[in-house]
């Protein structure tokens, strides 16, 4: 396989250290960019950083007016949002699931990743066992799973955010080789530190052609990731109007969503797509459901569905809208298994 390109060469990836905020800035911005810690589907999300050169065409921050920040910054420092946390009504030591800078910029960004390892080291030297996801797309190395892989206590999910789209104007990393390499990168060197394919979005007439399916659901089965997650696109009228200016054929017309879109035909040739891969031998029991909030033009499900590579199994006196996994690789040392949260709504009909 080609060397990696890395994005510096031509997409900025932001300063390799990061600024405070100044007062007046920070006092500008959208209530929901500047909220530091959230309340999530499925735990608390701290997010004191935002900023993200990357320009996915489909970026969430196009909501919240943030798009056009380019450069990282902190709101506060990462000690003082390590104890914010901590301090968070809602946070329950060992139990409460967390989610590291999962809104509004990248965590494994140049800048950003000194304070995405100085969150998980301090939780760490606390000793506390919560579950932490990470979503990605950068560039991960092997000194970065070291990192990981030392820790002792808090358990980390990284997710790589993969779409197969080819397409550079919805996403300019398409053109670079960094997602894949990260995700072969991290499985093969991951024992304790749990990878999945986060597959998204998945668009009608952007990715969704049996060709591109097989090759992201090739890339899980030869890195061998611990599960594949997917789920579509968050179509709303900000972004949508960024990607049509941009030239690109955007689906759903104006039937703008408050959740992420998939339409139910879609959501099966996917289901369809894994069970022709062959790539698990295991039947998955916590498939997608399918919601359909409001009888609309397009049939969706805002539900994640997960393929593990391995059994799966519904924790006792769980919120049953959740489904939880666990997914040991046969060659990975079992006694470091845990459960691992799917991203799945709460609210479902
Ligand atoms: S990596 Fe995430 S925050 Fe950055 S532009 Fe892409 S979607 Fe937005």
């Amino acid at each position: 396989m080609a060397e990696p390109v890395f994005l510096s060469a031509d997409i900025p990836v932001g300063p390799s250290s990061l600024r405070l905020m100044p007062e007046e800035h920070r006092a500008g911005l959208d209530p929901y960019m500047a909220q530091i810690i959230t309340n999530r589907k499925s735990g608390l999300s701290l997010n004191h950083i935002i900023g993200c050169p990357l320009d996915c065409g489909y970026c969430v921050r196009h909501f919240w007016g943030n798009f056009e920040q380019k450069v990282p910054q902190l709101l506060i420092s990462t000690s003082e949002a390590v104890e914010m946390l901590l301090g968070h009504e809602a946070f329950r030591p060992h139990s409460t699931p967390i989610q590291l800078f999962n809104k509004a910029t990248d965590p494994m960004l140049p800048g950003v990743k000194p304070h995405t390892f100085a969150v998980l080291q301090e939780l760490d030297r606390r000793g506390m066992t919560n579950l932490v996801l990470i979503i990605t797309r950068f560039h991960v190395t092997a000194e970065d799973m070291a990192e990981l892989e030392a820790l002792q206590h808090v358990r980390v999910t990284l997710l790589f955010t993969y779409s197969g789209i080819s397409e550079d104007r919805i996403e300019p990393i398409a053109k670079s080789s960094t997602t894949v390499r990260s995700i072969q990168t991290a499985a093969a060197h991951s024992e304790r530190t749990k990878v999945i394919l986060y597959w998204r979005p998945i668009v009608p007439g952007w990715n969704d052609d049996p060709e591109t399916m097989a090759s992201v659901l090739n890339l899980a089965d030869s890195a061998q990731v611990d599960a594949v997650v997917f789920t579509g696109y968050y179509h709303q009228e900000e972004n949508a109007e960024w990607l049509r200016g941009l030239g690109v054929e955007v689906p759903y017309g104006e039937n703008y969503q408050r959740r992420k879109v998939l339409p139910a035909e879609l959501d099966t040739r996917v289901v369809q797509a894994w069970k022709d891969s062959g790539i698990s031998p295991f039947h998955c029991s916590v498939r997608p459901r399918v919601v359909s909030p409001t009888p609309t033009r397009y049939p969706t499900t805002t539900a994640t569905g997960v393929f593990p590579n391995s059994a799966t199994s519904a924790p006792p006196n769980s919120d049953s809208s959740v489904p939880t996994i666990t997914a040991p690789r046969a060659n990975k040392n079992s006694a470091t298994s845990w459960p691992i949260w799917a991203m799945t709504p709460r609210h479902r009909s």
